[in-house]
């Protein structure tokens, strides 16, 4: 049984469905069977410029041109006579303010107790944005189908590429095999001018194998195949090589070659070859565009978690316009022909990749008609306290027995950071990498038998020490455990790791002890790691004030912070090592901090579609900074680190 509703009730309902009507933005109207109104929403009344009472009575033919209200009445004959719906019907209309847009309409029969339609509710709503979404949604759906289009084609470049290059390897190859054959007079005698011929012909030969690996270095790169060698290696021994070679072709232009570098050994982390590969190219850069009797410096800085390359030039130099584009492939922007084999702008695009999958950073500075200097970067690798004071003490003592010893190091460089990047846990890593120990173990159960071994698994360091051992069965040994490693990485599917076996001095001794020590003491050291730096960063977003001497100083945002130094984003370019004042405001400490920086290292970011400006992330290193400072700026990382 249905209950009546009292009068307060019926008012009340009566109060919630004006409330509805008056304020709902759609537009409702309920027609009869004869297509009058019999009443409308606010909203219809307004889209009208009238009142809702005066639109009753009205049909749509009153109110509309008459094309407009023909198609309305044909959509109500259809839900009148059927008895059927029409839902969310989109139209393009116009509003009454005589802007076009979308409109959704709905009409849903009404009908009495005996199941005739007496009429129909209608609801029209502005779908405008929702068209607008769906439009974008449907172009982006075809520019993402182009875009894989490119990405498909530009595979096939990149391997039509690679095959080309390798195909034409061989023959060339050859070529220059046989034309040694002739110029070293094996097929029979020659004469000068014959020998003249084949060196030039030597000469080009020697061009065209360097764009073919040039061709071969960028297909590969295109295809994310670009793989690195890591080794550890003291960073001077890369400029021995070929100092000779550079200094002989300076001189046939009478160009001045100076290298200057440290005295220091600088250990370091890279893939050799690929590393004096972009230090040969920014040689012959600048030898190429440097005219006769100008100078060239090849220089290397220690900065405080890096080491930086630059090679000076007193050249053509490069207009500030270019300076952005040199990196990329294919850019050649000499204007005048310059002597001398002309490249195909690959060399820096190449560079480039190869020091950023370094961790590093490649920039240019130039003046057209004065010079340029262009740097690079890579993380330093630091060796300090590998050795604890315990492990020292027991290398003394079996020492001081006269038994040679040998000890090996494994660490993994910044071991928290790693553990988080491959997503093994650090406990299962060490228990794996104990695992892969022992199995070397059972190959050499002689070393065993002497072994002494000491680890440190939350920092990633073990040290086994071994007395009274040949060199061979522990470089051996060595091999094996760095093998088991690689192929454990590899197993695990995480790349870019770099696992070196390397011969260090040993660093901590006192002076006269250590001529003793070095007689019969051993060290081998592998190291694992990602990634390394000295000081630990974090991202850290605030305001920095940058003053440049005699310039308008400005506010730019930090990137990350670290007790060394702080990085941030500019859209001026800054020159390298140019002295910079810094204001830095630390937000747990609340306090501002002033310090006296150098601009270490230079990264131009990649523009951003619809960005018509350049960005740089600019490395900064603290050279001074208040005692009272530093204390804060030590108390507000610490507080980041927990
Ligand atoms: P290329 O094979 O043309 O030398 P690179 O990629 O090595 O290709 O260099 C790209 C362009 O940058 C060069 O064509 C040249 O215009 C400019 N460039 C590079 N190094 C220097 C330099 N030391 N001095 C002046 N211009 C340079």
């Amino acid at each position: 049984m249905t209950k009546r509703l009292t009068y307060k009730e019926l008012l009340n309902y009566y109060q919630l469905f004006q409330d509805f009507m008056d304020h709902i933005p759609d537009v409702i109207y309920f027609k009869d069977t004869k297509g009058r109104l019999i009443l409308v929403n606010a909203a219809h009344a307004k889209g009208l410029g009238l009142k809702p009472k005066e639109v009753v009575g009205k049909t749509d033919f009153d109110i509309f041109p008459s094309q407009r209200a023909e198609r309305m009445n044909k959509d109500d004959q259809y839900v009148l006579k059927t008895g059927k719906p029409i839902i969310d019907k989109i139209e393009r209309g116009t509003r009454p303010d005589g802007v076009d847009n979308y409109v959704s309409t709905t009409k849903i029969p009404r009908f009495d107790k005996k199941g005739r339609v007496t009429g129909l509710v209608g609801v029209t709503r502005d779908v405008t944005k929702r068209m607008q979404l769906e439009r974008l949604r449907e172009e982006r759906k075809q520019i993402e189908k182009k875009l894989q289009m490119l990405e498909d084609l530009n595979k096939l470049k990149s391997e039509f590429l690679s095959a080309v290059s390798h195909e034409l390897r061989t023959p060339l190859a050859i070529i220059k095999q046989l034309l040694l054959l002739i110029y070293d007079e094996t097929v029979g005698e020659i004469n000068d001018k014959q020998r003249e011929v084949l060196v030039k012909a030597k000469e080009n030969i020697e061009r065209l194998k360097r764009i073919i690996d040039q061709l071969l270095d960028i297909s590969a790169i295109e295809g994310k195949r670009l793989k690195l060698n890591y080794s550890l290696v003291n960073f001077n021994e890369l400029f021995k090589d070929s100092q000779d070679f550079f200094k002989e072709q300076a001189k046939k232009k009478n160009i001045r070659l100076k290298y200057d570098l440290p005295k220091k050994e600088i250990n370091i982390f890279i893939d050799v070859e690929r590393v004096i590969q972009v230090i040969s190219n920014l040689i012959e850069n600048a030898l190429k565009y440097t005219e006769e009797n100008g100078q060239i410096i090849v220089e290397v800085d220690m900065l405080e978690t890096k080491v930086r390359v630059g090679v000076h030039d007193t050249g053509i130099g490069i207009p500030k316009a270019h300076l952005p584009k040199i990196f990329e492939k294919f850019v050649q922007v000499a204007e005048k022909d310059t002597p001398g084999a002309k490249g195909l702008g690959l060399g820096l695009a190449i560079a480039k990749e190869i020091v950023e999958k370094h961790s590093g950073e490649i920039w240019a500075e130039s003046q057209a008609g004065v010079g340029s200097k262009f740097y690079f970067t890579l993380p330093r690798f630091f060796t300090a306290d590998i050795l604890e004071k315990s492990i020292k003490d027991k290398i003394r003592n079996l020492l001081n027995q006269g038994a040679p010893v040998y000890l090996i190091n494994l660490l993994i460089v910044n071991f928290q950071e790693f553990t988080r990047r491959i997503g093994i846990g650090s406990q299962q890593l060490s228990r794996d990498l104990k695992s892969i120990l022992d199995s070397g173990f059972k190959r050499f159960p002689k070393l065993k038998h002497n072994q002494i071994f000491i680890s440190d698994i939350k920092h990633g360091k073990y040290s086994i020490i071994f007395p009274e051992s040949s060199e061979k069965r522990v470089v051996t040994f060595c091999e094996l455990i760095r093998n088991r490693t690689k192929n454990y990485f590899n197993k695990h599917k995480i790349e870019d790791v770099f696992i070196a076996l390397g011969i260090l001095s040993y660093p901590a001794m006192a002076k006269g002890v250590k001529e003793e020590f070095d007689r019969n003491l051993n060290i081998k050291e592998i190291y694992i790691g990602s990634e390394v730096r000295r000081f630990k960063r974090i991202n850290y977003k605030t305001d920095i004030q940058i003053s440049l001497p005699n310039e308008k100083g400005y506010v730019s945002s930090t990137i990350d912070l670290s007790l060394g130094g702080v990085c941030f984003l500019s859209q001026e370019l800054l020159k390298t090592d140019a002295k910079i004042k810094m204001k830095l405001f630390l937000l747990k400490k609340n306090t501002l901090i002033t310090a006296l920086t150098r601009v270490a290292w230079i990264r131009k970011m990649d523009l951003l579609p619809g960005e018509n400006f350049h960005r740089y992330k600019i490395g900064l290193e603290f050279i001074r900074m208040d005692r009272q400072d530093r204390k804060s700026l030590v108390q507000e990382l610490k507080l980041y680190y927990e």
